[in-house]
C-alpha cells in the first residue's frame, strides 16, 4: 500500500483539510509555503493516464474549491498548482495527487527555469505533436 493509501486506510495520520467519499485533501508535511495543501483521489491512481476521466473531473473541481477555500480562509493572494506526472517529472509518491501551493508577493519561489527554443525548434515539436 502507498503512502497516501495508508493516509486514507488512517493507517498514518494527516492533517485533514477536506474530505468527501471520494477525495481527500491535507497539508503537506514539508510545506512551499504554510497551507501547501496535496489533493487526492481516494482510489489509488498511479497518475493521470490511470485515472478515469470522470473521476478526474470531479477531483480538479474539488482542487477549485480546496483553493478557493485557502483564499478565503488563510487569505493567500493566489496559489500554484501542479501535480508531478510520473518519475521523471519529481513524482515520488505513486498515487495521483496535485499540490495547492499558497503564493504571496516576494516568497521567493522560482518554479522552474526556462530556456528558449533554437531556430526551427518549436515548428518540429507542433509537426510531431500534430502528425
Ligand atoms: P511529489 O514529489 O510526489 O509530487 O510530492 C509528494 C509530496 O508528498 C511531497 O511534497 C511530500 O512533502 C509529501 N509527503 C510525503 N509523505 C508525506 C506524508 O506522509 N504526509 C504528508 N502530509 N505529506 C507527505
Ligand atoms: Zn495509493
Amino acid at each position: 500500500m502507498c503512502i497516501f493509501c495508508k493516509i486514507v486506510a488512517g493507517e498514518i495520520p494527516a492533517n485533514k483539510v477536506y474530505e468527501d467519499e471520494n477525495t481527500l485533501a491535507f497539508l503537506d508535511i514539508k510545506p512551499v509555503n504554510p497551507g501547501h495543501t496535496l489533493v487526492i483521489p481516494k482510489k489509488h491512481y498511479q497518475n493521470l493516464e490511470k485515472i478515469p476521466e470522470q473521476e478526474l473531473s470531479f477531483l480538479i473541481l474539488m482542487v477549485k474549491k480546496i483553493g478557493a477555500q485557502l483564499k478565503d480562509k488563510l487569505k493567500v493572494e493566489g496559489y500554484a498548482i501542479s501535480a508531478n506526472n510520473d518519475l521523471v517529472a519529481g513524482q515520488i509518491v505513486p498515487h495521483l495527487h496535485f499540490h495547492i501551493i499558497p503564493r504571496h508577493e516576494g516568497d521567493g519561489h522560482e518554479p522552474w527555469s526556462r530556456r528558449e527554443y533554437a531556430p526551427g525548434e518549436a515548428e518540429e515539436i507542433l509537426k510531431k505533436l500534430k502528425g
